[in-house]
């Protein structure tokens, strides 16, 4: 793709990761729309199978035509994929199994055709690796009686083709923060377009996006997903997700989830992805003590859960909660009303309505969220 003219740009081409190699301008859409634009094909749909592959960050895709479309996740026949190229399996014995969980109108296409989230199988139909959903249900089928709700707050940072922060001087760093979060004018955000683009595609599919805000970092915004049911909330987030990296790759930038990406290691916000949880419990009248019992919960399970927190064991993350930045420190936990600078938050006017929900501010941007509501669950109720 990239064809080095200088030294500087072999460099450049050198230092690239796969991510920023891959990004480039974006071919003529309105050739696109012109084919996009025909009469669909009477009965025939296309089902997208997206899935989680072995970094358990990273999302892959692939699509096959459907005769009709389908009317419950059951219909969608599972499918398999070479394992070896996603690092999930070893090359002589690579098939590797998709099975449907979740479907959804695709905003892409348009029409009848779906995007369908999978979980991934091995050969012998076990869950693979990086599969955290399959552990996540089982739990989540355990405490349904408790109605469990979920909201996450997923942050990113936009990056230019050439792997530097939107809208950043190349040679240099933008004023320092404070005027970006919730920032409004040319000067302060970078990107609303890809935002609102975004935010259509997520209503488009049925997910329950619930808002999105500029963030403190330039080229950092965020979205939240909920509230969701149980296992609802990883298969909606990891959709989200997608349509993001899609609609940026339609705008021809790239969309990063670390958490600390190098060059805002100096006096830059990180990105997290706090996530909010409820029961029917702590919702209804009185249930703040519901709350703590539940926040108190996550003390012992503490370290189990930075583990968790990051497809990395925790390593990412690491360079994160510093316990600067609105974030608290990776060792310890600490809870509080209102406090930015806890493990978990209870947000104020919870504590003033005397119900409602707390916030885990721990989970990194990439986290996986099926880990994490399952953790939540888990160390909460079982
Ligand atoms: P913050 O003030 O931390 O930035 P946001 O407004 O960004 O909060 O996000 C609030 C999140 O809390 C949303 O994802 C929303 O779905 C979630 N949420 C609200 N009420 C509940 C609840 N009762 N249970 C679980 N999540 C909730
Ligand atoms: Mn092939
Ligand atoms: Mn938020
Ligand atoms: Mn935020
Ligand atoms: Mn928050």
């Amino acid at each position: 793709f990239l064809i080095p003219s200088s030294r500087s740009t072999i460099s450049l081409t050198l230092r690239m990761s796969h991510d920023q190699f891959q990004a480039r301008i974006p071919l003529g859409t309105t050739v696109i729309d012109q084919f996009l634009g025909l009469k669909p094909h009477p009965t025939k749909c296309q089902a997208t199978y997206i899935w989680i592959d072995g970094t358990g960050e990273n999302l892959r895709c692939k699509t096959r035509t459907m005769d009709t479309p389908p009317t419950s996740i059951d219909q969608y026949p599972v499918w398999n994929y070479d394992g070896s190229s996603t690092g999930q399996a070893v090359g002589r014995d690579s098939d590797t199994y998709l099975k449907a969980v979740s479907d959804y109108p695709d905003p892409f296409l348009g029409g009848n055709n779906r995007l369908v989230m999978c979980e991934t199988l091995d050969k012998d139909m076990k869950p693979t690796a990086t599969n955290h959903r399959a552990k996540a249900n089982a739990v989540m089928r355990q405490i349904a009686h408790h109605d469990p709700w979920f909201g996450m707050e997923q942050e990113y940072l936009l990056l230019d083709r050439d792997g530097y922060p939107l809208g950043w001087p190349k040679n240099g760093f933008p004023a320092p923060q404070g005027p970006y979060y919730c920032g409004v004018g040319a000067n302060r955000v970078v990107g609303r377009e890809l935002v609102e683009t975004h935010y259509r595609a997520c209503l488009h599919a049925g997910l329950k996006i619930f808002g999105t805000n500029a963030e403190v970092t330039p080229a950092q915004w965020e979205f939240q997903i909920g509230c969701c049911e149980g296992i609802s909330m990883g298969d909606e987030l990891w959709m989200a997700r997608f349509l993001l990296h899609r609609v940026a790759e339609q705008f021809g930038v790239i969309v990063t989830f670390d958490p600390k990406p190098a060059i805002t290691m100096g006096d830059w916000n990180g990105a997290g992805c706090h996530t909010n949880f409820s029961t029917a419990e702590m919702r209804a009248p009185g249930g703040l003590k519901h709350v703590e019992a539940a926040v108190k919960k996550l003390e012992p399970t503490h370290a189990e859960h930075m583990r968790m927190y990051d497809p990395n064991g925790g390593r990412d993350n690491l360079k994160r909660l510093t316990g600067r930045h609105e974030t608290s420190s990776a060792d310890k936990f600490s809870w509080g009303v209102a406090n930015r600078g806890c493990s978990v938050r209870i947000p104020r006017s919870v504590a003033e309505e005397g119900k409602g929900y707390f916030e885990d501010r721990r989970p990194s941007s990439n986290c996986d969220p099926y880990a994490v509501t399952g953790m939540i669950a888990q160390s909460c109720f079982l």
